[in-house]
């Protein structure tokens, strides 16, 4: 890993080798959280836009990872995920363009799915079989579908609240489950404590320093995606803050390799019921100092009472001159459906909260008629059918209920002509 100069951590700024901590700076435990710095002069020598590597998916990054040449990637296909205009969706909100980056068609159906296949690399080059995560459900859904694939074993704890689909999809894949009659907060420190008296590979978002290196590639895709012309403004739900932190990184490195000419505005958004992050940026106050707050939201995929990589999340919004906004329950369910409609891309609550909260910068002064924007549509839909149905429910979608047979088509026919005319 020539390429890698190593780890700094974001507290008090000290380098190490990369063999020379396992995950954060011992000078600070937990909350020493390290960025990953690489020699960029070494990686443009190697790689530049034409001459990307030919391994599918992220992988074909893989100059721009902390890797090593030799590392095998799980044999699933991550990343590789479309790129959706949606123009009705820009004429909605009177921006230049808006793109959907479907990210619920990986593997797993989340963007997680690009942190698990690095978990599994990391952990194979320390020759480590077991990993284990806390999560709110996609993370643990897609270290399962990476572990199964590449023959690992994987320990998951989940709070017992987490969408049953969500749990079935674990056990599905065969990881050992321990459902935790408590919050995610609580389930990370369980998983945390087993990860080191046990020696197991810990995948913990915040704790991990390849996290958000791996979830990095969702913005050299899109930055392709767009010809290397980088949007003006990406918006993106936050729960603990890893995601967004892995955009500031990818758009960091792209902008000091000189492939993208601009750093684009990050939009964090997060549900009103769990909005640390974007109080603090409000009030100033200091993420690693402020108190852990109780949450509650639909989206269950950002909800976090304590961000575990709130420090790299408040430099992403920070540094780029972008923002945190909220949205309420019922506007994220609304945004489901909204979503799906102008665009066809169908998200579970805390995708969607993404274009929700695209609706609200749009309407203030963050966001203008000129901006390309991107909305990260980071979960399927199907991921959490129960809050689908709601939001169904919500706008009232209409459905005709008839017998079979020729009498209920016909009834079925004479309601659907005016209702077409209606919905136009
Ligand atoms: C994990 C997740 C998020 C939020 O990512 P963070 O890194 O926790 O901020 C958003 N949407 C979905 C679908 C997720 O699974
Ligand atoms: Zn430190």
């Amino acid at each position: 890993m020539d390429h890698v100069i190593g780890l700094r951590c974001l507290v008090c700024g000290r380098r190490y080798r990369p063999d020379e901590i396992e995950y954060v700076c011992p000078e600070h435990g937990a909350e020493g959280i390290v960025d990953v710095e690489y020699d960029y002069d070494v990686i443009g020598a190697r790689a530049s836009p034409p001459r990307l590597g030919g391994e599918p998916g992220m992988w074909r990054y893989r100059s721009l990872l902390p890797v090593e040449v030799w590392s095998e990637p799980p044999p699933l296909v991550v990343g590789g995920t479309p790129l959706v205009a949606a123009p009705r969706l820009a004429g909605e909100i009177a921006v230049a363009e808006v793109w959907v980056k479907d990210e619920g068609r990986q593997p797993t159906a989340s963007l997680k799915d690009r942190a698990s296949a690095m978990a599994v690399v990391k952990a194979a080059e320390r020759g480590i079989d077991t990993i284990t995560t806390a999560s709110t459900g996609n993370a643990a859904a897609a270290l399962a579908g990476m572990c199964a694939a590449a023959g690992r074993r994987a320990v998951i704890f989940v709070p017992a609240s987490a969408p049953k689909g969500k749990v079935a999809q674990l056990l599905a894949y065969g990881a050992n489950v321990i459902l935790v009659d408590g919050t995610y907060d609580e389930a990370f420190e369980m998983s945390m404590g087993a990860a080191s008296s046990t020696g197991w590979y810990n995948r913990n978002t915040g704790f991990n320093p390849y996290m958000s290196e791996g979830k990095k590639t969702v913005v050299f895709e899109v930055c392709e995606q767009l010809a290397w012309s980088a949007p003006d403004v990406i918006a993106v739900g936050v729960g603990d803050g890893c995601i967004i932190g892995g955009l500031h990184k990818g758009l960091r490195d792209l902008v000091a390799l000189g492939w993208i000419d601009h750093m684009p505005r990050l939009i964090g958004v997060q549900a009103e019921g769990s909005a640390f992050l974007a109080e603090a940026w409000w009030s100033g106050e200091d993420v690693l100092t402020k108190a852990p707050i109780r949450t509650y939201t639909v989206a269950d995929s950002i909800s976090a009472g304590l961000p575990r990589d709130r420090l790299k999340a408040m430099a992403a919004v920070v540094e780029t001159g972008g923002a945190f906004v909220t949205v309420s329950d019922e506007q994220i369910l609304q945004a489901i459906p909204d979503m799906a409609r102008g665009c066809g891309v169908f998200g579970e609550p805390a995708a969607a909260a993404a274009w929700a909260g695209m609706r609200i910068a749009a309407g203030s002064r963050l966001v203008g008629p000129a901006d390309r924007v991107v909305v990260l549509s980071t979960g399927n839909g199907l991921k959490d059918a129960g809050a689908a149905v709601r939001a169904s429910e919500l706008v009232q979608s209409t459905v005709l209920r008839v017998p079979p047979g020729r009498d209920g088509l016909n009834h079925a026919m004479r309601r659907l002509q005016p209702m077409t005319a209606e919905t136009r």
